[in-house]
């Protein structure tokens, strides 16, 4: 299956695309993973990406969509993948669309995760994530470590990431807005949209999710 996850920062993407990567045995490619994975690396994408990301603005079209292109090509990718925070606006999409036809290839789904604004800020202002591996996420109230600070996978550190402060929250939740957003009626005009809400425990928002997915292969069988 070939799915992009769309959704607000804080609906719990990150998360969900790791459970729903495993159970569809596709990987999970994310473009913030990929930035960040530079930005430790320190290598020129990463210097780019950082000042975006850390004022919660967009990394610029052309260097996101070479990555990304980049990352689908790769082998593991050939039989599918799980996109997760790309595309994030329009021209990203039409870019996306140019490149899976030149493979003679579609998307199956666009799975759209609904969740308040006061949510949003709830999940952000609490979320811890590993310093060894990002899939590693935690919540101070909802999903609390064992032990603070530390991940209870792998034992590494714990932090906050540096976009995840409240001000740069309100300007990430803006671009949703005005830029992400509009791709739902992008995808909606190709019948691909599939809303779930994100409340409640993660075990039943993947279930959710699922049975979205499900219903899309159940309906290619008819
Ligand atoms: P995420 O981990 O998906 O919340 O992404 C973190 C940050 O990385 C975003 O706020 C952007 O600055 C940047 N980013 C991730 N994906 C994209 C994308 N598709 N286009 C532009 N910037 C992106």
């Amino acid at each position: 299956m070939r799915i992009v996850l769309v959704g607000p920062p804080g609906a719990g993407k990150g998360t969900q695309a790791v459970r729903l990567a495993k159970e569809l045995n596709i990987p999970h490619i994310s473009t913030g993973d990929l930035f960040r994975a530079n930005i430790s690396q320190q290598t020129e994408l990463g210097k780019l990406a950082k000042s975006y990301m850390d004022a919660g603005n967009l990394v610029p079209d052309e260097v996101t969509i070479a990555m990304a292109k980049d990352r689908m090509e790769q082998p593991d990718a050939h039989p599918g993948f799980l996109l997760d925070g790309f595309p994030r606006n329009v021209s990203q999409a039409e870019a996306l669309d140019e490149l899976l036809k030149n493979e003679g290839i579609k998307l199956d789904a666009v799975l759209d995760l609904e969740v308040s604004e006061d949510e949003v800020v709830k999940r952000i202002a609490g979320r811890r994530i590993c310093r060894n591996d990002s899939s590693h996420v935690f919540h101070v109230t909802y999903t609390p470590p064992k032990v603070e600070g530390v991940c209870d996978v792998c034992g590494g550190e714990l932090y906050q990431r540096d976009d995840d402060s409240e001000d740069t929250v309100r300007t990430r939740l803006e671009v949703y807005h005005t830029q992400t957003e509009p791709i739902i009626d992008y995808y909606k005009a190709q019948g691909l949209v599939r809303t779930i809400s994100s409340l409640g425990p993660v075990d039943e928002v993947t279930t959710r999710a699922l049975h979205a997915l499900k219903r899309d292969e159940d309906d290619e069988k008819k």
